[in-house]
């Protein structure tokens, strides 16, 4: 994946039908083809007259937001944050039989939440209590201690030296094909494709950072 200027648009690391019947292959499809892409020409154009800046990478941009040249503070996190925060949510799915935390991940899963079922039930809470655009997020502290949070927009958790664990994005475009207006329903067909195995590679490099 390119981290830094000129951003790109990856493909997808599955097929776009890879998710059905839990997520629809043309949501998929707009969502990274016209959604995503948006973001990245936009963050492109910004950065094009900023050579300085391009050296940075997309972590780097969204952690240091605050040091920009105020002029592209507020279009650099909208559009930085939908090139992450979209990279961070196609590749926490994955259609397989794994549909519960495994590794570390889980243990401690278990240990913060009581239970799979109880911290599916507060991240579903979370993602339903997002007003308006966002996300609901598991995120991990450098010490591994896990908590739900939610973001609007295109916020990050990075900002608050928080790393995401797992994201589930609550834009309506995610799920209104499909889902209609119906979020819940989304978010719990989410839970079936969420990639765990990711999740848990992920949280183990995220301590100590
Ligand atoms: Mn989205």
């Amino acid at each position: 994946m390119n981290e830094h200027y000129k951003f790109v648009n990856d493909p997808l690391p599955y097929a776009y039908n890879a998710l059905e019947p839990y997520i629809d292959e043309k949501t998929m499809r707009l969502h990274h083809d016209k959604h995503l892409q948006t973001y990245i020409d936009n963050l492109n154009n910004i950065l094009k007259d900023y050579p300085d800046l391009q050296k940075l990478s997309l972590e780097q941009l969204l952690v240091n937001i605050d040091r920009l040249p105020a002029a592209i503070q507020v279009p650099v996190q909208n559009n930085a944050g939908g090139v992450f925060n979209h990279r961070f949510y196609f590749f926490n799915m994955i259609n397989t039989n794994i549909k519960q935390p495994v590794g570390l991940l889980a243990v401690n899963i278990k240990r913060t939440f009581g239970s799979y079922e109880e911290f599916q039930g507060r991240l579903t809470a979370a993602a339903l209590s997002v007003f308006g655009s966002g996300y609901a997020w598991l995120v991990t502290d450098r010490n591994g201690i896990l908590k739900i949070i939610t973001t609007p927009n295109q916020n990050t958790p990075l900002a608050q030296n928080l790393w995401p664990v797992l994201i589930v994005d609550v834009w309506e475009h995610a799920y209104y094909l499909k889902h209609f207006n119906v979020r819940a329903d989304y978010i719990k067909n989410w839970f079936q494709v969420i990639n765990w195995n990711w999740a848990n590679n992920n949280y183990i490099s995220c301590i100590g950072r």
